[in-house]
């Protein structure tokens, strides 16, 4: 948090001292540990923030409201729970609104969502986590390739690049899509749409991290970007 905080501050200038931790508020897609865990800054052993806005599914809230040492950040207000429902657009301002989706994915504490980030006259779509494109279309009635449609720009799942990465373990039972699959899936799409597609999230052993390796080149050569650190996507 202190880091990611800190990289804020650089990108887009002080933050206003009157918003706790200098957020406007928080959106969590999910209870997995790189998704939430750093809202425990926000308590009071830390920050002690006063009611940061803090975006929540119903399970996910629930999760937060009833579960140690989640639960003291509700109980001493140093977060204020936002409900916010799938498929239903939140606004924020006049310029901004976010529109959570649910999505197939190992829920053991809370549901899982992407989000759509609808600015002015454009939108993003954010989306770090899903177990499977098809899933997604059978339990949810989404195709991955109508949200594209929908959006400028999309960052997606890349957390494997393909299946020899884990040694050891059972990798069947980490389901995301590799990004080999995701870009045989997209083949077929326009050279605009795929354009659109920015892989994100990738584990520590997914290759195309290193902007020099074959898999980054294979990605690139292929009409596909991967997102850098700290890149900003304007949204008029
Ligand atoms: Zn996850
Ligand atoms: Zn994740």
């Amino acid at each position: 948090m202190r880091e990611q905080l800190h990289r804020l501050e650089t990108e887009v200038g002080a933050a206003k001292a009157d918003l706790p931790m200098g957020l406007s508020g928080v959106f969590l897609t999910h209870a997995h540990i790189g998704h939430y865990a750093g809202l425990i800054f926000a308590g009071h052993e830390s920050a002690g923030a006063k009611k940061l806005p803090v975006y929540a599914m119903p399970r996910m809230a629930d999760y937060l409201s009833t579960n140690g040492p989640w639960d003291q950040l509700v109980r001493y207000d140093n977060i204020g729970l936002v409900p916010i429902r799938d498929g239903v657009e939140t606004r924020l301002n006049a310029y901004l609104a976010v529109t959570p989706y649910q999505v197939p994915h190992r829920d053991e504490y809370s549901e899982t969502v992407g989000f759509v980030v609808s600015g002015p006259t454009k939108r993003i779509l954010f989306l770090p986590d899903i177990d499977d494109w098809d899933q997604w279309d059978r339990d949810h009635g989404h195709t991955i390739e109508a949200m594209l449609a929908k959006v400028d720009t999309a960052y997606l799942d890349a957390t494997f690049f393909d299946d020899h990465e884990l040694p050891g373990r059972d990798m069947s039972a980490i389901p995301h899509p590799r990004v080999t699959e995701s870009m045989s899936r997209f083949e077929g799409l326009s050279r605009a749409e795929r354009d659109k597609i920015r892989f994100f999230h990738l584990n520590h052993t997914n290759p195309a991290r290193y902007p020099g390796s074959d898999a980054a080149r294979t990605i690139r050569n292929r009409g596909y970007k991967v997102a850098k650190m700290g890149e900003r996507v304007c949204l008029d």
